[in-house]
């Protein structure tokens, strides 16, 4: 598949699959199985594996904007395309001895029949998932890990769960080792409702694991390199790909504020309110060089990815920082812009508003961002 065939099938999903039932699905708290069927069947759940295991080995150029169009017709699926994205590319990167049973998973990926999903988060140690409290013990080659992760996107619906523990012999907080558990690993169960304000569609409930054994071909990274895989495997992927999912949101909240601008009348003075008011005017258009100022910086993350420099990380750290405070800002505008009508649910602009707010929390959050940013400034250890 090409780049613009993903982009393209992407497209055609979201119009034909994810917009007309985004707002039932939030409103019922419902995952939608239907998305992800059509993704896979779109060959878009392989996006970024090699041709070789079937996949279509394109990289972030594509999962931007394909991720994108995703959030701007449905923030929750976008969100579980990311997370399944960032489990395969973990996945995709197992140590050798992990062959045996990643090589099917994989193939399974990218037949689009198996979506995955990371399990970092921990009720313990809660935002800060590079510190899991849990600790792997060793069980024969294997080991048993037994966990409460706090919030897993998919959870339920997710055929496997790439997962941290502390290694069994690891001193240090950040000595963690990554697994990938089958969801019918016995000892798994999803532990809990998904009630979120925002991304309510994506099923991010707690997973517990009870005394769960893990053969040694589960584990994906060495011995206390899980923190590692986290740093320059997921962090990337996952700030490149929230902040996509933010411009989606700030695309789509800028359509349906000038949708509305448009269409609702102050029929006493025959006009439109975009007509009639110049304030209002004037919002949609800090909205939208806001939006547009956040797709420039995304495309400079994508530069920096295919031509890493010293910026790059400092990028990485800004793109999702930045993106988190203005998906907040363009959809809090289009929501005091739209008045009454967004504030009564007549329109879609409060659900990208709820779905705006998922991105500054989830991990890492804007604040340790921030802290992360300034420390690099300083030339202070980050950790
Ligand atoms: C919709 C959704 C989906 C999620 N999906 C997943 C998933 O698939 N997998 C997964 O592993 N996790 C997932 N998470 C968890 C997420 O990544 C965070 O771990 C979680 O949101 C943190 O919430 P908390 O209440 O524990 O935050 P806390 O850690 O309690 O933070 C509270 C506040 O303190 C601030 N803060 C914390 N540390 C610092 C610091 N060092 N400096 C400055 N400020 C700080 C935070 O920014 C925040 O404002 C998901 C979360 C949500 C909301």
């Amino acid at each position: 598949m090409t780049h613009e065939a993903a982009v393209l099938r992407a497209r055609d999903i979201a119009g034909r699959v994810l917009a007309p039932s985004a707002g039932q699905n939030d409103k019922a708290g419902r995952f939608s199985i239907e998305a992800v069927d059509s993704l896979g069947k779109a060959g878009l759940l392989g996006l970024m594996l090699p041709v070789e295991l079937g996949g279509s080995g394109l990289g972030p150029r594509t999962l931007a904007p394909v991720t994108a169009i995703l959030a701007e017709a449905d923030a929750s699926v976008a969100m579980v395309y990311l997370m399944h994205i960032l489990g395969a590319a973990t996945i995709m990167r197992a140590r050798p001895t992990a062959a045996p049973t990643v090589t099917p998973i994989l193939q399974e990926i990218a037949a689009g029949r198996h979506l995955s999903t990371l399990a970092f988060s921990e009720a313990g140690s809660r935002s800060h998932f590079w510190t899991p409290m849990s600790r792997a013990h060793r069980n024969g080659s294997g080991v048993r890990i037994t966990a409460k992760k706090s919030w897993v996107t998919s959870a339920g619906h997710a055929q496997s769960y790439v997962v941290s523990a502390l290694a069994p012999e690891g001193k240090g907080p950040t000595d963690s080792t990554l697994y990938v558990l089958p969801a019918e690993t016995r000892g798994l169960s999803v532990a809990g409702p998904w009630d979120g304000l925002g991304l309510r569609a994506n099923a991010s409930a707690p997973i517990a694991l009870d005394n769960c054994e893990v053969p040694s071909h589960f584990q994906l990274t060495e011995d206390g390199a899980g923190f590692q895989a986290m740093l320059n495997v997921v962090l990337p992927l996952f700030n490149l790909g929230t902040a996509a999912v933010a411009l989606g949101l700030c695309r789509a909240a800028v359509a349906g504020t000038a949708s509305h601008l448009k269409s609702a009348k102050f029929e006493h003075l025959g006009q439109s309110l975009g007509e009639s008011l110049p304030t209002l005017r004037a919002q949609l258009a800090a909205m939208q060089i806001d939006t547009d100022g956040l797709s420039a910086r995304i495309d400079d993350l994508i530069e920096h990815f295919e031509k890493p420099r010293e910026t790059t990380m400092l990028r990485v750290l800004e793109t999702k920082a930045a993106a988190g405070d203005i998906a907040i800002a363009v959809t809090s505008a289009a929501m005091r812009i739209c008045g009454g009508a967004a504030f009564s649910k007549h329109m879609s602009i409060e659900r990208l508003f709820r779905d705006a707010h998922a991105g500054a929390v989830m991990a890492p959050t804007g604040d340790v961002l921030r802290e992360f940013i300034a420390k690099l400034l300083l030339g202070m250890p980050l950790f």
